[in-house]
């Protein structure tokens, strides 16, 4: 076993950590979960309960990532559970159509106007992927402009990072990116549409979509500034691309119709995923009707899966999906201004500069007195201070996501007895992090 490397870490997820190693890339199958940020070692997950998760040696943790954001009525809710059991036992994949499909998606169309037709896929990264090229071959163009710091999945060319200024054609920063698809990818800084307007007057004829996060949590909550979606989306009108909104994290979120819901702008294609699949693997993408037309078999732009639209997964976000009335975003964005307002108040009472930032229910704490309006404020602020912060929450049995540049995220299962235990664990986190040095 590798030495541990702080005196509160858990021998049995070191033991599991060290076999991973041996078998998988890293010892995880999504980097961050790598804890390679903040230090340490990952903690291997073995049950959750309502906002609990229990690791490997028995702590029992408050948990503010509910799984990148899906667990939104908190772990094992009974209802979620007894829906996929009814589905599990009736089989697991048909490989042919199934009345549960067409419910999950008459649900997401009932909630989200913009929304005429949708296809399902089985991740985020599928949703995006699958949107832009729907984009591409509905508009017969090859450019996509994104956002800095907004973060859409693994696709290839949305993996391109900017360059600085605008319009600058970015280069890959992932091997294996090639320069060919990097060059079709114009990234440009968030919450900046003079950027957008240059970026479409250096281009022209040439831009098949704008997609953006609704509202960015991936680089810490960053929403948008008023008027910047709309403005992206008239911009896209007056170019003849198309405007795609990223949905999987703010969709059945930030309200009942996401983050549409909250703010309006009507995008001609969205995509979703996280709470849709009640925290199993579907995603889906959709949007206006006379776009969708060109997918295939209705088209032919050519999308697919084996497992899309699987039964299990669409019983477990159809039944997450009902649960979800307005009362439910009522209790969730309720814990989550309470939390922020502790985590603020311990913050103050030791001088910590800091800024906490929302998207509805989402939010998250940049170390840094100064507004965070774009990728390059985020970066600004002092991740030292959160990584000592994070080891004395999850040291006091409370799980945040371990970087300064995530959401947090909270459930209806949050009561009172959890939100306690946060408020108990703050006043040393923040001591913490006034002490921490770079
Ligand atoms: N888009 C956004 C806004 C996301 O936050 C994510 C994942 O965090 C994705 C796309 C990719 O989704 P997935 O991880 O399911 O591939």
């Amino acid at each position: 076993m590798s030495e541990l490397a702080y005196p509160y870490e858990a021998p049995a997820s070191q033991a599991l950590f060290d076999r991973a190693a041996a078998v998988t890339p890293g010892g995880v199958n999504s980097p961050v979960r790598a804890f390679r940020a903040v230090g340490g070692t990952p903690r291997f997950m073995v049950s959750g309960t309502g906002p609990y998760l229990t690791d490997a040696d028995g702590r029992e943790y408050v948990d503010l990532v509910c799984s990148w954001g899906p667990m939104i009525l908190g772990h094992a809710h009974p209802e979620v559970i007894a829906a996929v059991q009814e589905a599990v036992a009736r089989g697991t994949s048909f490989g042919t159509p199934a009345e549960g499909e067409v419910a999950l998606a008459e649900a997401m169309v009932e909630r989200v106007a913009p929304l005429e037709e949708v296809r399902l896929v089985s991740s985020g990264t599928e949703a995006t992927m699958s949107a832009i090229r729907l984009a591409r071959g509905f508009t017969r163009r090859t450019k996509v402009i994104k956002f800095a710091g907004c973060y859409h999945g693994h696709v290839d060319s949305l993996l391109a990072a900017a360059g600085s200024g605008v319009a600058t054609f970015a280069l890959p920063d992932t091997p294996g990116v090639t320069g060919a698809q990097a060059s079709d990818t114009i990234v440009l800084p968030y919450n900046d549409l003079e950027a957008v307007h240059a970026a479409f007057a250096a281009h022209p004829g040439e831009i098949a979509c704008v997609i953006t996060e609704a509202s960015p949590g991936n680089m810490g909550v960053v929403p948008p500034l008023p008027g910047f979606n709309q403005g992206l989306k008239d911009a896209c009108a007056a170019n003849g691309a198309l405007f795609v909104s990223d949905e999987v994290m703010t969709g059945f979120r930030t309200s009942r119709a996401g983050w549409y819901g909250v703010e309006g702008v009507v995008p001609d294609l969205m995509t979703f995923g996280k709470v849709m699949g009640g925290g199993f693997p579907a995603a889906a993408f959709g949007g206006r009707a006379d776009v969708m037309a060109h997918l295939a078999p209705a088209g032919p732009v050519y999308q697919a899966g084996t497992l899309s639209g699987n039964p299990v997964a669409t019983a477990a976000g159809l039944a997450q999906l009902r649960l979800l009335d307005d009362a439910a975003y009522e209790t969730v964005n309720a814990v989550s201004a309470r939390i922020q307002s502790l985590v603020t108040e311990a913050l103050a009472k030791e001088g910590v500069a800091h800024t906490v930032q929302t998207a509805s229910n989402m939010f998250s704490v940049f170390f840094t007195d100064r507004p965070v309006r774009d990728y390059e404020d985020a970066k600004a602020q002092e991740s030292f201070r959160f990584t000592a912060f994070f080891h004395s929450l999850l040291s006091n049995g409370v799980y945040l996501p371990p970087s300064s540049f995530e959401s947090w995220f909270v459930s209806t299962a949050h009561d009172e007895r959890a939100v306690e235990r946060i408020a108990d664990a703050l006043p040393a986190a923040a001591r913490a992090a006034a002490e921490a040095t770079a």
